[in-house]
C-alpha cells in the first residue's frame, strides 16, 4: 500500500526525522486559516500518490492566506497524471541551500535491501541515473545487520551527502524496519540555509503482508486513492487506477498484466488494473464495468477472457446481464478464447448490443481498442 505524502511525512516526524509544519485539508477557506496559522507564505502541494507533482503545477507557492486560498481551490479536483486532486498540504515554506535524494527499496532478487543516495536531489531520481550514474550511489544493507551509524556514514559517502544526514539516514531505516515498508523515499531530502537537515517530501510503501501485525494501518487506508478506487475496494473487487484512457477487464492477474503490456504495445495506455477472478459473475461483470465506465479518463473497454474453470458463455451471459443494468457509454471491445469460447462468442453476437465488438485474438482485441481510445 502505498501512502500519501502526507501520511509519509506523519511517519517521518514519529521517527525523529525533521519536515517543515504543515496541515493538510479539503477546503480552500481552511486552506486560508492554515495558512495564516503557519505565518502566511505557504507551499501548496497536492496529495496524490505519483511523482513529479512540481512539474504538474501541483506544488506552488502562496504569498499570503489568500493567494493559498486561491491556490488550493485551483488544486482541488484537478487532475495530476490521472489522479484526482482531493487534499492539499500546506506548509511552511524552506529556504534551501542544497537538495538530495535518499531511499530504501528492498531488492527481491538479491534478497536484500538497496540504499539509494545522490547530492542531485530534487529531480526525478531516474533521470538522475540516466544521464549520470556516477551521480547515484547504491549500496546493499544486510536485513540482520541493518543500517547502523558506520553503515549511514558509508551510504552518505558514497552519495556525496554530507555527514550531518547520517542520523536521518538511520532514523529512515528505523521508519522501514518499524512500519513493515518496502520503500521509503525522501527526495528531496534538503539543508537549509539555516543548516538543519529536513524531508521535503516523502514516499512511503508498506508491505501488505504485514498487515497481520500492523493494526494501525486502518486508518490510513480509509483515505483512498480516489473515488474510484475506493468503489472498487467497497465492493472487494481488485482494481488499480492508472493513468491511460484503455478500461481493462480480465479474469486472472497474469491475464491482466499481459493485457496492461500488450494495450501498451499498440500505443494506447491502460487506465486501470482490473481481475474479476475466476468465478466472473453476471454480478462482478456489472461492478468492474460500472466502476470502469465511471472513469472520465476511459475512451475504450477491453474485456479479456480466458475460459478455464469459469466458461466462456459465462462469462458472456454475465457481460450481456451486466449490460442490463450498466449503460454503456464507451465501446467494449470482448475476446473470449478458452472453454466454450464458440458458444461465448455465439451468446455476445445475438445479443448484438451497438457497442460491443467482439474480437478473436488478445493483439486483435487490444489493436482495437487503443484504435477506438485514440480516435475519441
Ligand atoms: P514532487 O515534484 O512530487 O516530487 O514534489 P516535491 O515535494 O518533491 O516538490 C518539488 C520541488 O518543489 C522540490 O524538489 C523543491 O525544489 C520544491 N519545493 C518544495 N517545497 C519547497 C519549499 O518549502 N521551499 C522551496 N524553496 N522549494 C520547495
Ligand atoms: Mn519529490
Amino acid at each position: 500500500m502505498d501512502l500519501y505524502e502526507h501520511q509519509a511525512r506523519g511517519l517521518f516526524e514519529e521517527h525523529g526525522i525533521l519536515v517543515p509544519r504543515a496541515e493538510v485539508t479539503d477546503s480552500p477557506k481552511k486552506a486560508r486559516e492554515i495558512a495564516r496559522r503557519l505565518g502566511g507564505r505557504v507551499v501548496v502541494k497536492a496529495q496524490v500518490k505519483t511523482g513529479g507533482r512540481g512539474k504538474a503545477g501541483g506544488v506552488r507557492l502562496a504569498a499570503d492566506p489568500a493567494a493559498a486560498e486561491l491556490t488550493a481551490r485551483q488544486m482541488l479536483g484537478m487532475d495530476i497524471k490521472g489522479h484526482t486532486v482531493g487534499k492539499v498540504m500546506l506548509a511552511q515554506p524552506v529556504d534551501i541551500e542544497a537538495e538530495f535524494y535518499v531511499s530504501y527499496v528492498l531488492d527481491r532478487a538479491a534478497g536484500r535491501f538497496l540504499a539509494i543516495a545522490s547530492a542531485e536531489g530534487g529531480m526525478e531520481i531516474e533521470e538522475v541515473a540516466a544521464s549520470r550514474p556516477e551521480a547515484v550511489a547504491r549500496i546493499h544493507i544486510d536485513p540482520a545487520e541493518g543500517v547502523t551509524s558506520a553503515k549511514a556514514g558509508e551510504i552518505a559517502e558514497a552519495g556525496g551527502l554530507p555527514p550531518q544526514t547520517v542520523d536521518v539516514l538511520v532514523r529512515l531505516w528505523q521508519v522501514l524496519v518499524r512500519e513493515d515498508a518496502v520503500l521509503v523515499e525522501v527526495n528531496p531530502l534538503v539543508r537549509t540555509r539555516q543548516g538543519q537537515i529536513l524531508a521535503l517530501d516523502g514516499k512511503v510503501t508498506l508491505d501488505d503482508n504485514a498487515r497481520f501485525r500492523q493494526t494501525r494501518w486502518g486508518a490510513q487506508e480509509k483515505e483512498h486513492d480516489d473515488a474510484l478506487e475506493a468503489a472498487a475496494a467497497a465492493k472487494g473487487i481488485d482494481y488499480v487506477k492508472l493513468d491511460g484512457e484503455v478500461g481493462i477487464i480480465g479474469n486472472g492477474a497474469g491475464l491482466v498484466m499481459s493485457t496492461l503490456d500488450v494495450v501498451a504495445g499498440c500505443g494506447a495506455r491502460p487506465a486501470n488494473f482490473l481481475d474479476i477472478g475466476g468465478g466472473a459473475s453476471a454480478r462482478t461483470m456489472a461492478d468492474g464495468l460500472s466502476v470502469i465506465l465511471s472513469d472520465p479518463a476511459v475512451k475504450s473497454v477491453f474485456v479479456n477472457v480466458f475460459g478455464g474453470i469459469t466458461a466462456c458463455d459465462t462469462v458472456a451471459e454475465g457481460i450481456v446481464r451486466a449490460l442490463d443494468t450498466v449503460q454503456l457509454t464507451k465501446p467494449l471491445v470482448v475476446r473470449l478464447d478458452g472453454n466454450n469460447a464458440a458458444r461465448g462468442r455465439a451468446v455476445l453476437d445475438e445479443h448484438a448490443h451497438p457497442m460491443v465488438q467482439q474480437a478473436t485474438t488478445m493483439d486483435g482485441a487490444a489493436r482495437r481498442a487503443a484504435q477506438l481510445a485514440t480516435k475519441a
